[in-house]
């Protein structure tokens, strides 16, 4: 070993000298992990100047190379981004936005005693669907009403409670799967029924049904189609006539509205989708739906029908497996007390609200941040304001987009992995901004962001390395 080789060995500091430099480190992500991860950087350097290189051993260096390494293997937890992509109810971005009556809700059950089980007049022990139920009975028309965790919970629960060891008949049209792995048939199966397929994929008659229908059916069920659709020569049962014959054989009919829309979309200029109070009307003993898509509230899985078939849900000892917590209660109460006034509901839930944006706003405030972004991103990039269309997401209305506008960045030399680094270099902005690749562009659809949100969006845009 030469002797600069050996006097660079000795300069490598020691971890207890490196430590004693880290005190914030530490604070942040605790001695072992910080100690960990220095002695398997020394490590690498004592084994590169080995092999007769000269790394950067300063301080300095070190101390950077393991804040990296540390802050990349645990990340920042779950963090608050922009939602650019166009696609309004967006899962893997957290879906529907809670209005503030509802973020004031969680707020102060969250840090507090609450009376989540707990029932003031009498002094007792209460329910927790006592916050939730005379809502949603209110708003549906439905007897009775339970929440628990999810949409998928809500099917397991509903299923597993009154069609266990049972035939469940599924039009083949129906077979969906949700996304995030949940498929009608594999949730059956959990459930403990058995699907009994019925019909086509694209055509299923009344008859299919009538014909599977046996002493070991359970219930009728019917799956809204969210995320896709059949065209063409198709035909489904009416809702009325799955009641008709559930009726004739005396078993429940159970829709899986997916969605769960709860307001007349008429009203609010948007494209139509089934109210869990028509499901109601067209006969559905029972109607699931999501807390957290159309409907604008916390993650949730909401049963609305009978109050005979909701009293045996209530007994299944899963419903306790799956029950809400209280600051989702407590989210979900406020959002539906907002649709006591159906009039400002366009006002007052986010959802709603972003999605009735009109696309002139949205044009006029893509067309306000152009000279921003083209500061930021440097002249490698040409960037327009275009009109493009949003989606609604989570599976509603997967065919119906609304008018919108998004700046489009695409690179001067029209080079893909130049546009590809910029959108990940608006990732790692201080709030992330996270938009959509498409024909080698970078898009940012502007309906998403709040006029509140726009002058924090600017501000940090400098922090874009060119
Ligand atoms: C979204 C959806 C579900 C699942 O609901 P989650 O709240 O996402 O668990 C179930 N069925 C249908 C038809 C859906 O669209």
């Amino acid at each position: 070993m030469g002797s600069d080789q050996q006097q660079r060995l000795k300069n490598l500091p020691s971890i207890d000298v490196m430590l004693l430099q880290m005190p914030e480190e530490i604070s942040t992500w605790g001695r072992s992990q910080v100690t960990e991860s220095l002695r398997s950087y020394l490590s690498d350097l004592r084994a590169s100047i080995l092999d007769g290189q000269t790394p950067d051993t300063s301080n300095e260096h070190i101390r950077q190379t393991v804040i990296e390494a540390v802050s990349a293997r645990h990340g920042d937890g779950i963090v608050s981004v922009f939602n650019l992509t166009g696609t309004v109810i967006h899962t893997n971005l957290g879906r529907a936005n809670l209005a503030p009556e509802a973020i004031d809700a969680v707020t102060k059950v969250a840090g507090g005693p609450s009376t989540l089980e707990f029932d003031l007049e009498s002094g007792e022990r209460g329910s927790r669907d006592s916050h939730i139920e005379s809502l949603i009975c209110d708003i549906t028309g439905a007897e009775a009403a339970t929440a628990v965790n999810n949409g998928a919970a809500a099917v397991l629960l509903v299923l597993n409670t009154l069609a266990l060891g049972k035939k469940v008949p599924v039009s083949r049209g129906e077979l969906v799967e949700i996304g995030g792995s949940f498929r009608i048939p594999e949730v059956m199966n959990r459930a403990g029924c058995t699907l009994t397929e019925v019909g086509a994929t694209n055509r299923t008659h009344r008859y299919d049904f009538a014909d599977a229908i046996d002493d070991d059916t359970a219930l009728l069920m019917k799956v809204h189609t969210s995320n896709f659709k059949i065209d063409g020569f198709t035909k489904a049962v009416p809702d009325s006539e799955l009641s008709e014959l559930a009726k004739a054989h005396d078993v429940p009919f159970v829709i899986d509205l997916g969605s769960g829309n709860l307001a007349d979309f008429a009203v609010l200029g948007l494209p139509n989708e089934p109210t869990v109070r028509q499901a109601l009307e067209a006969g559905a003993d029972l109607v699931t739906f999501s807390g957290d898509k159309l409907l604008g509230g916390p993650q949730a899985g909401l049963i609305a029908g009978r109050a005979d078939l909701i009293r045996t849900i209530n007994k299944n000892p899963l419903k306790r497996a799956l029950r809400l917590d209280k600051m989702t209660v407590a989210a979900l109460s406020e959002t539906l007390k907002l649709y006591r006034n159906p009039d400002n509901l366009a006002e007052r839930l986010p959802t709603f609200k972003l999605l009735t944006k009109p696309a002139s706003e949205i044009r006029a405030q893509a067309e306000q941040l152009l000279e921003s972004v083209r500061d930021s991103v440097g002249d490698r990039f040409d960037v327009t304001a275009e009109n493009t269309m949003s989606q609604i997401g989570s599976g509603s209305l997967p065919l119906e987009t609304l008018p919108s506008a998004s700046i489009r960045i695409a690179s001067k030399a029209t080079n893909d992995s130049e546009v590809r680094d910029l959108a990940k270099q608006f990732r790692r902005l201080p709030k992330p901004v996270i938009g959509r690749m498409h024909k080698q562009a970078l898009w940012l659809d502007c309906r998403c962001l709040a006029d509140d949100q726009v002058s924090d969006f600017i501000d940090q845009l400098t922090s874009l390395t060119q």
